[in-house]
């Protein structure tokens, strides 16, 4: 795939300085957030510029000019245009859209804090972005104030991981927490890494693809203080991948931190076998393993960007086999109303039958496998696995121990209806 060469460049930046437009705080102040600002950098049709207005209505603007000088002139369907700059459809509110689809805020203990899962936790540290995507899950509150949490949210957040000796991953999240200063992030990451039980910290920050100048000598350094801490970011297409990216991924690997990369599957943005092969090669050779792409959320305003399910099932197919397993994300719906995130993939499994599976590859080529027909379910060798104390409480998991339930999930109505 050809990169175009008419891009917006650094022209309506013309008198700004390497030094400057090399200074992420110099990107974060002259942050295109009006009509005007937009104008002066982009032709917009009139169309555009009344969808613009109108969405700024409902949704904060603001695009980094490093990023705003990769949008490709006179294409509207340019992925980085997509990503950054309204449009009128955002004012279309579709009946299937949820203020906070994933209910986090229903799962947060404290504000801020979202405990899903039974050993992580998510830490949503500030509302700031210093771009502002289109597709943001998040966007009942990221751009909302200009803000981070308090500091009496961030010390029930604390005092709530101190006594929940169950989380030992925690993930840094937001609004994007490479806003904040080096000393504000030192704060969060050492007192983080003072909980004896939290074993790995996670930063989730788009900021190598919208402003990697912000990954500088000096916060590597300060971030390698707080071991093990992984990285993940936000690539949504390979054209993201510029020289100043590569140079980001490559000074946060070189300082220890295991890079993955969350896409988001987006219409005429990446939803495309071709464009995500060229991703997930581009994010490889920046040492970037693919880890998740996610099924578009049904947050407010977005249903422009989304696309069936099966597009996801497709890229998959697409990927596995013909590329390494290294660069192959699990695909994700993040369940409407707080389940959580269900991987969904093509099927591998054509038929089984006892002592017995028939398997497809990547090629349709069919293999069968005979089993060890002795083997029950678990291994049985440890103390945990005869302990019922350690068996798992829910799931597929416990109905497969020796006393689980049979039926799991709700009662139908018809069974309700026999007891009455
Ligand atoms: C995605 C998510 C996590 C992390 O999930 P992993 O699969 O461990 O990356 C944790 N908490 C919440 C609420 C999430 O949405």
């Amino acid at each position: 795939m050809a990169n175009p060469t008419n891009l917006v460049g650094r022209a309506p930046w013309a008198n700004v300085s390497d030094a400057e437009w090399n200074d992420w705080k110099w990107q974060i102040a002259n942050r295109l957030r009006t009509v005007e600002d937009l104008k002066q950098a982009i032709a917009l049709t009139t169309d555009e510029e009344a969808g613009v207005r109108k969405s700024l209505e409902h949704f904060r603007m603001a695009i980094t000019p490093y990023y705003a000088s990769q949008i490709e002139l006179g294409n509207p369907r340019c992925p980085i245009r997509m990503q950054a700059i309204p449009v009128g459809a955002e004012a279309v509110h579709s009946p299937d859209d949820l203020e906070d689809p994933l209910a986090e805020d229903e799962d947060a203990p404290v504000p801020g804090l979202t405990h899903r899962y039974p050993d992580r936790a998510l830490f949503l540290v500030t509302q700031i972005c210093s771009m502002y995507c289109r597709h943001c899950t998040r966007r009942r509150l990221v751009g909302e104030k200009d803000a981070h949490i308090t500091r009496d949210q961030f010390a029930a957040a604390y005092d709530y991981i101190r006594a929940h000796s169950e989380i030992r991953d925690v993930i840094v999240s937001g609004g994007d927490p490479l806003v904040m200063s080096d000393r504000e992030l030192e704060e969060i990451l050492s007192t983080l890494r003072a909980i004896p039980h939290v074993e790995i910290i996670r930063v989730h920050t788009r900021t190598p693809v919208v402003l990697p100048m912000r990954i500088t000598e000096d916060l590597c350094r300060m971030m390698r203080n707080y071991h093990p801490v992984y990285v993940n970011t936000h690539f949504n297409h390979p054209r993201e991948m510029t020289a100043e990216a590569r140079r980001a991924c490559s000074l946060l690997a070189d300082h220890g931190m295991p890079l993955g990369n969350q896409s988001v599957l987006l219409r005429w943005v990446n939803d495309c076998p071709h464009v995500m092969k060229s991703l997930v090669h581009e994010l490889m050779k920046a040492r970037v393993r693919p880890y998740y792409i996610y099924q578009c959320d049904l947050s407010r305003g977005i249903s422009h960007f989304r696309t069936p399910v099966s597009r996801g099932i497709e890229i998959i197919e697409a990927l596995r086999g013909h590329t390494t397993g290294m660069a192959v994300p699990t695909f994700v719906v993040d369940a409407p109303g707080g389940g959580g995130k269900i991987p969904v993939m093509p099927n591998y499994v054509v038929s089984q039958a006892p002592g017995q599976i028939v398997l497809r590859n990547f090629e349709g080529t069919i293999t069968r496998y005979r089993e060890n027909p002795d083997v029950g379910s678990g291994c049985g060798l440890h103390d945990a696995c005869r302990d019922p104390r350690y068996a798992p409480k829910e799931g597929p998991v416990a109905m497969m121990q020796p006393d689980g339930p049979m039926t799991i999930g709700p009662v139908p109505e018809r069974k309700k209806r026999k007891h009455e």
